[in-house]
């Protein structure tokens, strides 16, 4: 969150024209919709007079966002359709419901700066539910308690604090490191991996941190558990190894944002591995006792 609000009008003193119609200014919903937290951007709106002020009208049109209720896109809107305010600056929070269930809302909290009679610049101060790509509930299901943290982690991550996202995950990783590895070796042995590899998992994960266990990793890992040809593990590892100690704020939120994707991408490719396994295990024994059942009349 923004809290220095010289250091919001130096930035947008910086980046000003003085000509309004050279501006470029962004749609609402496109706002609401696709903007982080942080980011100046400029809208248009509607000015009335009001007393010896000015009244000044933003639209708020539906957006569309995924609904956790509805479990899909829908269409979200204001009660509204518009927020007001007076004078030169305002900060609002403005609320979003879900059309279709009714239920599931969106507030975000903006900060308005007026330019002139027909442009404001805008920016948010937060939201939520957080910005950006959404955590499956199956994912925060299988981390239990640590859920908590990974979420610090994510809301740390939208308000570019790169450090504190880094040290969040990096602690869930140490806390779920022996049900990962639980993972990867059930998925590694339905998948038919080398007894080698399952061998190293096992001794690996016998090691206190997330890091050290996968720092020896040599074998090969089943095919369809590899991203872009790499193995999950080694990449994770990569990406935590270099330390608080070494990295800028900048380079520890794009090596959070990487441990993030890969992280939810690898717990749910070793889920879908499980499953094809078990849905092909449970049709194979039903072949069977079908085979046995033709081959054993006399017992029926
Ligand atoms: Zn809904």
């Amino acid at each position: 969150m923004t809290t220095e609000p010289t250091n919001a009008l130096a930035k947008l003193t910086h980046n000003l024209t003085t000509d309004a119609s050279q501006q470029k200014f962004i749609l609402m919903k496109d706002f609401l919709e696709h903007t982080a937290p942080g980011k100046f951007e400029t809208i248009s709106y509607r000015s009335s007079a009001y007393g010896q002020d000015t009244r000044r009208v933003v639209a708020l049109p539906p957006i569309e966002l995924h609904c956790d209720t509805c479990e899909k896109l829908t269409n979200y809107e204001h009660h509204s359709n518009q927020c007001d305010f007076i004078g030169k600056r305002s900060d609002k929070f403005i609320t979003y419901t879900c059309r279709n269930c009714k239920k599931a809302s969106v507030t975000y909290a903006i900060q308005f700066i007026v330019e002139n009679e027909s442009l404001t610049h805008i920016q948010k101060y937060g939201q939520n539910p957080a910005f950006g790509p959404r955590t499956p509930k199956k994912f925060l299901a299988a981390l239990g308690k640590e859920a908590d943290l990974f979420l610090k982690g994510r809301r740390a991550e939208n308000q570019a604090l790169g450090i504190a996202a880094y040290a969040y995950y990096r602690r869930v990783l140490d806390a779920k490191k022996d049900l990962l590895f639980d993972k990867v070796i059930a998925a590694a042995n339905e998948l038919g991996a080398e007894p080698a590899l399952i061998q190293e998992l096992t001794t690996a994960k016998k090691a206190t941190r997330f890091t050290e266990a996968t720092r020896t990793l040599r074998s090969a890992m089943p095919r369809s558990l590899l991203i872009n040809g790499e193995n999950p593990l080694t990449l994770l590892h990569d990406a935590l190894s270099d330390g608080l100690h070494n990295q800028t704020d900048v380079q520890c939120l794009e090596a959070a944002g990487n441990v993030r994707v890969v992280l939810i991408h690898f717990i749910e490719q070793l889920d879908l591995a499980l499953q094809k396994d078990q849905a092909v295990s449970i049709a194979a024994a039903a072949i069977k006792r079908q085979k046995n059942k033709l081959e054993k009349p006399e017992e029926q």
